[in-house]
């Protein structure tokens, strides 16, 4: 691997966010950097305050790049000259590319999971899907099932009210009733068969290994493949009662790993090899050992 050498030359990409202290995206992406030979640096940029400022200094300074987190993935959207249609669907931007006029957003969190599950071999298609939780997260997972072609989806929520409020705007923008809501406690009503689970409130999360958002045997007999978004733990208590059932089970890490790498090739142009993802993936869970988050 070449030496990450920064001199006049060198392009800086940086995530906008308030706190980006337990950030991990700078490992990836200058672990990209260094196995490409890009002469790039990326850096945590904490916004405290006066974002519109902080987008057009990054301009102003000939920033190559931003990633954006929170809480500022939707109050950044006023100051972009474009929106990518994904992006203005889930109403939440990620990553800014620049542009003659600008920045374009692009929402990366969503395209990277998709090809998360698509390296690991989880079809979306035809599927019938459990989503565990109705919070900003679960609502993007939802569009996305829902633009690829999942037979049904069951939006499950301990406030069931949060659940119904995104299953009427994701049946609205996909124009067909593919989300019904329920509440966390009806699971034993779900229609029989097996589903893929994506696993997404925040229940399980270090140091809170021990639980899990539902424990009940029954729903994981129902359970075929468990998607947990959740990377730390790296085996989460969700991903080990799916197991225990005959199920498969991944965690979130390398939907964090390809929404950054997605990012990378939107900066630079290119496209990361298998091989240099992996790399990627070895620096991403080696930080989480470590206890970066
Ligand atoms: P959020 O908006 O705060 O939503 C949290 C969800 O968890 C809500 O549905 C909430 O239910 C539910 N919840 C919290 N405590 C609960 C409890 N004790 N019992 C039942 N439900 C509970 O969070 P978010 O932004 O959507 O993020 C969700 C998770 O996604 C995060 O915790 C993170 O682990 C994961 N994530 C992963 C990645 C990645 O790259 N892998 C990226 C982003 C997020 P109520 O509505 O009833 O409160």
């Amino acid at each position: 691997m070449q030496e990450h050498i920064i001199n006049g030359s060198t392009k800086v990409c940086g995530l906008l966010g308030n706190p980006v202290e337990h950030t991990m995206s700078p490992l990836v992406q200058n672990y990209l950097a260094r196995v490409t030979g890009h002469n790039r640096v990326y850096i945590p940029l904490p916004v405290k305050a006066d974002l519109e400022a902080a987008v057009k200094g990054a301009e102003a300074m000939g920033f190559l790049g931003c990633n954006v987190t929170v809480p500022y993935k939707s109050q950044v959207i006023p100051y972009l000259s474009e929106v990518d249609e994904l992006a203005a669907q889930i109403g939440a931007v990620n990553t800014l590319v620049r542009t003659e006029q600008g920045w374009k957003g692009y929402n990366t969190d969503m395209p990277g999971l998709h090809r998360a599950m698509m390296e690991d071999g989880v079809e979306i298609a035809g599927e019938k899907i459990v989503i565990l939780g109705a919070g900003g997260v679960a609502r993007a997972v939802a569009l996305l099932m829902a633009r690829n072609e999942a037979k049904e989806i069951y939006l499950m929520n301990r406030t069931v009210e949060k659940a119904e409020a995104i299953a009427a705007e994701v049946n609205a923008k996909a124009g067909r009733p593919v989300v019904k809501a329920m509440a966390l406690a009806d699971y034993m009503e779900l229609p029989s068969g097996k589903y893929l689970a994506i696993q997404a409130t925040s229940v399980g999360m270090h140091p809170h290994t021990e639980e899990a958002v539902i424990t009940e045997e029954a729903f994981y007999e129902k359970i075929h493949t468990g998607y947990d978004l959740i990377y730390n733990p790296a085996d989460t208590k969700f991903m080990q009662l799916v197991k225990a059932h005959g199920g498969k089970a991944y965690n979130g890490l390398k939907m964090l790993l390809f929404q950054g790498i997605i990012a990378y090739e939107l900066w630079n142009d290119t496209k990361i090899t298998k091989e240099q993802a992996a790399g990627a993936y070895e620096v991403l869970a080696a930080g989480v050992e470590r206890g970066v988050k």
